[in-house]
């Protein structure tokens, strides 16, 4: 990546931003915008529209007037592909812009947002349009004088929430296969991180998206999400957020048409390190990379480290020093391992479930504090408590911050014990060299994601999707596709 560039683009003005609308950009109905502020410095670096529930009714509009007409679905496959296809490379081309707008958003740092987010996007949606010519209805194994046919439909318009962390990564999880399937959307980013999607929005219609197959509004979750939630002329909503969000979303779904609700939710991912395991050096640093990338805002992130009683000091003292090697500041440096927290309210809640572990009696062997205030942004120093018991806070809630909580265990059972004792389910991982204990392991362990001897890094091929109060569906794979599309049987008298 060229220095110069990044740098070039680091103060370079940022255009105000408007939703998108049938095509053309729009703005509030009654001229409202909201500051978007940098969480690298604290200074606000542009405004966005700050969406009414009139604006959010007329980009549902839009997209159901384009999903009727048929401007998307009724384009030969190969002719959707091609837009798709060009939609990635625009992506490609424009990746350093892309990641230096969001990092600038967001705080993540420019190393790991160049790969997750434009870089992510652009091979997700190459991923769907590749397959979207490649999906067919089947003949069902009937008796002789009938014909039983399935086919897969586009169902309708599709309603996209998208959190903060990784706007472009998740927002692609959710537009490439609703888009791939022939569905309409309508896409809601999040207050504190919108910027980047919507470019990568603007470039959709560029590659030849027609106008109102994807519509884009920004504003408030309570305004603009409520409205989308609660429309009676959405048929799915798509979301990844938290937990109290998810389940205001099922809400709306029950007091309006009963869309069905894909939900992505958080964790409080068990990373289970035996004393066997291969490597634990290796094991530390992963694990340290594991909580602490992206300050802790991952949804993934194993935030809960397991350790056999036997190793838990010495291992506690690798984590430690892979920790304290780890550069926290400017998230546009490339040396950088950890950014900055999105947003001054994330970070009092990160310092303040700090002070919770501490009074249930958490000791903190490193961080703990908020670090870097001169330059007026949102920084914390990757925190790691030990001593931390099954039922207390740090175990049970998750943080989406740098903080990482410490427990031994002495068996496989109790290992097993600790890591399903919270609501979530989403990731873990379990570091050992013993076969039949790491695919037990994974049997036993409730999550969506196993990782064993590694953590994180799971590519487009496999899913990722949470079970319990982690969510519901799957985001990435040819599996994700089934919650963009309708089964119809047509049963034909010969
Ligand atoms: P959030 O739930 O506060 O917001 C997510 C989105 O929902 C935003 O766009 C927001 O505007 C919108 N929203 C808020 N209130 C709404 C309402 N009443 N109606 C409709 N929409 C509303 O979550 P966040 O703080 O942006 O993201 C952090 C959370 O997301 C964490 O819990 C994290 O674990 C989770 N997450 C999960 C995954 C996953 O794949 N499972 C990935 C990333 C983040």
């Amino acid at each position: 990546m060229d220095q110069i560039t990044l740098d070039g683009l680091r103060n370079s003005p940022v255009q105000a931003f408007q939703h998108l609308i049938e095509g053309r950009h729009v703005h509030a109905s009654d001229g409202g915008q909201m500051n978007i502020i940098s969480p690298i410095d604290g200074t606000v670096l542009t405004t966005t529209a700050k969406g009414t529930v009139a604006d959010m009714e007329a980009a549902i509009r839009s997209s159901r007037a384009a999903f009727e007409d048929r401007r998307w679905s009724g384009q030969p496959p190969a002719a959707r592909k091609k837009v798709m296809m060009k939609w990635a490379e625009l992506i490609e081309a424009n990746a350093l812009e892309l990641a230096v707008l969001g990092v600038r958003d967001n705080g993540t740092e420019i190393g790991m947002a160049i790969k997750a987010e434009p870089g992510s996007a652009a091979a997700t949606i190459r991923y769907y349009a590749e397959a979207l010519d490649k999906i067919y209805g089947e003949i069902a194994p009937t008796s002789s004088d009938v014909l039983g046919l399935i086919h897969r439909e586009p169902i309708g318009v599709v309603g996209a929430i998208i959190p903060w962390n990784f706007p472009m990564m998740i927002g692609a999880w959710k537009l490439a296969p609703a888009l791939a399937m022939g569905n309409c959307v309508v896409l809601k980013p999040s207050e504190t991180a919108s910027l980047s999607l919507m470019r990568m929005c603007e470039l959709a219609l560029e590659a030849g998206l027609p106008p109102g197959v994807l519509n884009a509004v920004t504003g408030e979750g309570a305004v603009v999400g409520a409205a989308l939630g609660q429309s009676m002329d959405v048929d799915v909503l798509v979301f990844t957020g938290s937990g109290a969000t998810g389940r205001r979303l099922m809400e709306y779904a029950a007091r309006s048409n009963m869309k069905r609700v894909y939900l992505e939710l958080g964790g409080k991912s068990p990373n289970i390190i035996f004393a066997d395991a291969p490597n634990l050096t290796e094991a530390a640093k992963v694990t340290a990379a594991g909580i602490f990338r992206n300050s802790g805002q991952v949804c993934v992130a194993g935030s809960r480290l397991l350790v056999e009683a036997s190793i838990h000091d010495d291992f506690v003292a690798e984590v430690v020093k892979a920790t304290q090697a780890m550069r926290v500041g400017d998230p546009l440096r490339l040396d950088t391992d950890i950014g900055a927290v999105n947003s001054q309210a994330q970070l009092d809640q990160n310092l303040s479930f700090v002070e919770t572990a501490q009074s249930e009696g958490g000791q903190i062997v490193t961080g703990g504090t908020r670090i870097l205030e001169e330059t007026g942004g949102y920084y914390m120093d990757p925190t790691i408590v030990t001593d931390v018991k099954k039922a207390a806070t740090l175990s049970q809630q998750e943080v989406f911050g740098p903080v990482l909580a410490v427990t031994p265990f002495t068996t496989d059972d109790e290992a097993v014990d600790l890591a399903n004792s919270t609501v979530y389910g989403l990731a873990g991982a379990v570091w050992t060299s013993n076969l039949s204990r790491a695919h037990n392991m994974v049997r036993r362990v409730r999550t969506g994601v196993m990782h064993v001897n590694t953590y994180g890094g799971a590519d487009g091929t496999v899913p990722l999707g949470g079970v319990r109060q982690s969510g519901n569906g799957s985001d990435k794979s040819l599996h994700a596709l089934e919650k963009y599309i309708d089964l119809k049987t047509a049963w034909i008298k010969l």
